[in-house]
Formats: C-alpha cells, structure tokens, sequence
C-alpha cells in the first residue's frame, strides 16, 4: 500500500510560486530553497521574458557595481528545485485563482510599477514625464522603448529629491561617452548623445536636512567631469546649524552640501542645482501642448511633533524648462483577484501573510514581499531582510496546509495549464540565451551588454538560438 508522503518533505516539496523576479522575489526563493526541512520548490513566475526586476530596468546603467546582486540570484536559480517562468503575466495569462489552485502557497513580489502624481495643473503636457518612464526607458524596459522624450531643451526639472531623482540628473549630466561603455539602451544613448540639456534643477519642497537622497548619490555627481553642483548656500548654513540628534544619514547629507557649497567654483559646462523650499502649483504650457516651465511657491519650515513639513508662503517664481519630471515616488498596482489597498497602493498584509482588505481577515496560503507589501521604500538589500522575514511566516504556516489535489499541484499541471494558453513561457535557460546575446551585442560595442528592448525581438533571439524543429 502506497502511502503519500508529508508536505515539507524532499518527495513532496512545498509547491510555492512567487510571483515578480526582482529582488524580493529572487531573496525570498533563495531564503525558501536554503531549508532544509520543510523543504520547498519554487517557481518564479515573470511578466517580462527576462528576471531581475529593478536589477535590470531599475538600477541606473552607470552603477553596474549594484547590479552585480545578480551574481546572487543566479546561484539561486540554479538549484533543482527552482524554475523561471517567464513571459507569463499574472492576472492576464493565468489568475490569481489558478495559482492558488496549483501551488501550496504563493508570494507576490510584483513592486510597485507606477509613479506618483503631483495633482497640479500642466502635468499632462507633452514634455512633463514620470521618473518611471524616463528610468526604463533609459534602461531599455520593453514598455518604455518608443517613450517620447524630447531632449532638446537646455534645462530640465526633476520634482523631488530622492535617489530616483539624483540617477536621472546623473544620466542628462554625465557625458554620454562614459554611459557608451554600460548596459544603457542603444536608442537611449543615442539620443543622450544628442542632448541639449546643459542643467538640471532638482526641486525640494522641503529642505536640506530632509533630502531623501543618500550622499554617495550626490558625491557621484558632485564627481562627475565637467558639472558643477549648485546649491542654496543660505538653506544649507541654515540646517548645518541645527545638526545635533538628527538622523546619520540626514547629518552626512547636509555635511556633504555644506563641504560643496564652501568648495571653491570650477568651470563646467553643465549643472546640477538643487532648489530646496520650493513646492510645484503648475507645470507652464507654450500653449502648443509643449512645455515652457514650472510655477512653484516658496515653501518655509514648520516644525512639529512629526519632524519639520513644508508650509507655503504664497510667494511664487517661474523657472524656465523644456522637460519637467516627476520623482516623487513610486506607487503600488493592483492585480485581478488580490486584494490591494488603494490608498498606500501596497496589498494589504500583516507581516506579509496577505488580508482580505487593510486589517481584514487573512487569505490562507497567500503572502506578500518587497515594495508591494511595504511601500516603495528601500534599497535593494533592504528585499533580503523582507524576503527572509516572509518565508519565516511561509515556513511557520506549513502545518496548516493541506498536501491534497497532488495532481494539480505539479510542474505537470502547471506545463499543461501554460501550454494551454499558448503562451511563450521563457525558461531560465532561455533567459541565459538571452544574456549571452546581449553580452555578445554588447562586447561589439564596447559595452558591457546591448539589451534588447522589446520582447518580440528577445522572442526572435531565442528562435535564432534554437529553431524550432521542421517536422520528419
Ligand atoms: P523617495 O526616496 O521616496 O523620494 C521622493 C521625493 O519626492 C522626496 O524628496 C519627497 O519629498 C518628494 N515628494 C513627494 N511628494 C511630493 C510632492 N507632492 N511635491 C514635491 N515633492 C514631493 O522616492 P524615490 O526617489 O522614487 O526612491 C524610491 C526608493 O528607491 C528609495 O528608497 C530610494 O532610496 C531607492 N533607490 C535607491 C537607489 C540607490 O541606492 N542608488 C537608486 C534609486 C532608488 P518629502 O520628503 O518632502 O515628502
């Protein structure tokens, strides 16, 4: 008599499929795949025919040093117990529904796709752009490949002062000589090589000590040949006054502006300033859908139990601009059949395990990881923690899985339930198919790849690499 061997053990895995190869997706497999009892298998499913997430289309070209995580991922990938799904949507090629019917547990790891809006009149103008856009365009994500950024101005404004912020006027400002040697998008480069944009004013509603920047971010810049870094020497002497009992970060952030601000002036051809106490009201149109400037409104400091905030003070100015983007932050979507709270565009979960609504009742087998269950927040090492902290819950609710329907929970089921759908799913073999192209395109060039930016011609290399065979 055959008897069916306990969830959890090496005959009969924990079936979990995690949905978004980023980093939470990929550290979240790999704290999965390190235990040894219960023993899990993983399936990474991906929108996109290629992993990585924000590794790839997130990380700006010219700090590869950061994208080498992926060194990490890949030893994961390789165990026999990990398979890449790829070219796979969730919510679109297969539902919620069907996943949770194959697997044992499953874990969105989906990020947070979209960009914050500012709400002021003018942001629908030609030229005024998400950071999001400008970002994958520039890092050649297939959905951004035709985006119509018009360079040809001579001073672009970035809205807020993140990292996000600081890697775009990184890219409009270095030269495009040293971006030919990284991975960024060929059509991207090309059209940076063509640039006119000579400054970028990256505007801060609030002031020095509350930049959300990191410093290596603006020492990056404050390096680069030929940019000068223009700050408000009043707005920094001002928080370097008040450094005691504020946070590390903060203090290095302002001890850096302020050693820029007493450096002595370089000549440079281009420029980055930052305009802290400055809060957008309308993005200024040519009246031909074209963008001519930014109205803003000087802001002044109130400080409260909360930290210091912005306050109006109903004094406004006009800075000229042929492009303004937005950086104020990425923002959650929701997917057909899982729960999402709107308003912190996050799905709602309590350390992880995903709720039925915002303090609503937990959705049995259901998890969720990385910048869709804490907010877009974080660096990349910021998902190893995260993902190591949602399959310690995965692991403690084993117990309570039931090992029943086998015959649904298998990489047969799940092959059928893909083949059904026509789809062309991408293995992790071929997405090393795909590397090894785009590795090879890139040496020609001089550069560490040349990525592909769609994924009809992604589909196309992986039909060159391996024909389909001609029937006897
Ligand atoms: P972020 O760090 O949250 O910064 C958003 C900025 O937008 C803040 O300066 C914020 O100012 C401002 N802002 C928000 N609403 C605004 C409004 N209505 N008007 C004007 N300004 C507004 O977001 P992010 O730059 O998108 O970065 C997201 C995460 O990715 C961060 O954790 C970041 O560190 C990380 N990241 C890291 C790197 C790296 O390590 N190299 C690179 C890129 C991104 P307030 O503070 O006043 O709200």
């Amino acid at each position: 008599m055959s008897t069916t061997p306990p969830l959890g053990s090496p005959q009969r895995p924990v079936r979990v499929a995690v949905v978004g190869a980023g980093p939470a997706g990929f550290f979240t497999a790999e704290a999965l795949l390190k235990r040894d009892a219960p023993v899990f298998s993983v399936d990474l499913v991906e929108r996109l025919p290629t992993p990585f997430g924000l590794v790839r289309a997130g990380v700006a070209p010219d700090h590869q040093k950061i994208k080498g995580v992926t060194k990490t991922f890949e030893k994961t990938a390789k165990s026999d117990r990990f398979r890449f799904i790829g070219n796979v949507e969730v919510g679109k090629d297969v539902s919620a529904a069907e996943l949770a019917a194959h697997y044992d547990q499953v874990v969105y790891a989906v990020g947070s796709a979209v960009d914050r809006r500012l709400g002021i009149p003018g942001e629908e103008l030609r030229d005024c752009h998400p950071a999001t856009a400008f970002v994958g365009w520039y890092n050649a994500h297939p959905d951004f490949r035709d985006f119509p950024f018009d360079l040809s101005a001579t001073r672009a404004i970035v809205v807020g002062v993140g990292n996000v912020a600081l890697d775009i006027a990184r890219v409009l400002l270095r030269s495009p000589e040293e971006l030919a040697k990284t991975d960024i998008a060929g059509q991207a480069l090309e059209q940076l090589r063509t640039s006119r944009v000579r400054e970028v004013v990256v505007v801060a509603r609030r002031g020095p000590a509350q930049a959300a920047f990191t410093p290596s971010e603006l020492r990056d810049i404050a390096a680069l040949a030929g940019v000068a870094v223009k700050l408000d020497t009043a707005a920094v002497e001002a928080d370097a006054e008040h450094l005691d009992g504020i946070e590390p970060q903060a203090r290095k952030n302002v001890e850096l502006m302020l050693s820029l601000v007493r450096a002595a002036p370089h000549d440079a051809e281009r420029t980055l300033r930052l305009e802290f106490w400055a809060s957008p009201v309308e993005v200024l149109g040519d009246g031909r859908d074209r963008v001519r400037g930014l109205r803003l409104e000087r802001t002044e400091p109130v400080r409260g139990p909360d930290g210091v905030k912005a306050r109006g003070t109903g004094q406004h100015f006009e800075l000229d601009a042929g492009l303004v983007f937005r950086s104020i932050g990425y923002f959650g979507s929701p997917l057909p059949g899982v729960p999402f709270d709107a308003k912190a565009g996050i799905i709602p979960n309590v350390d992880g395990r995903v709720t039925e609504s915002p303090g609503g009742a937990v959705r049995k087998a259901t998890y969720a990881v990385g910048w869709i269950r804490r907010g877009p927040l974080g660096v990349i090492g910021t998902n190893k923690a995260d993902g190591v902290a949602v399959a310690e819950r995965m692991v403690e609710d084993v117990p309570g899985l039931m090992a029943a329907s086998d015959a649904a929970r298998s990489h047969a089921a799940v092959d059928a339930l893909l083949a059904s759908r026509k789809l062309r799913v991408t293995s992790y073999a071929a997405w090393s198919a795909i590397d090894a192209v785009e590795v090879a395109a890139g040496q020609d060039r001089g550069k560490v790849r040349e990525k592909f930016t769609s994924v009809e011609e992604m589909m196309n290399a992986l039909l060159r690499a391996a024909p389909p065979r001609e029937p006897d």
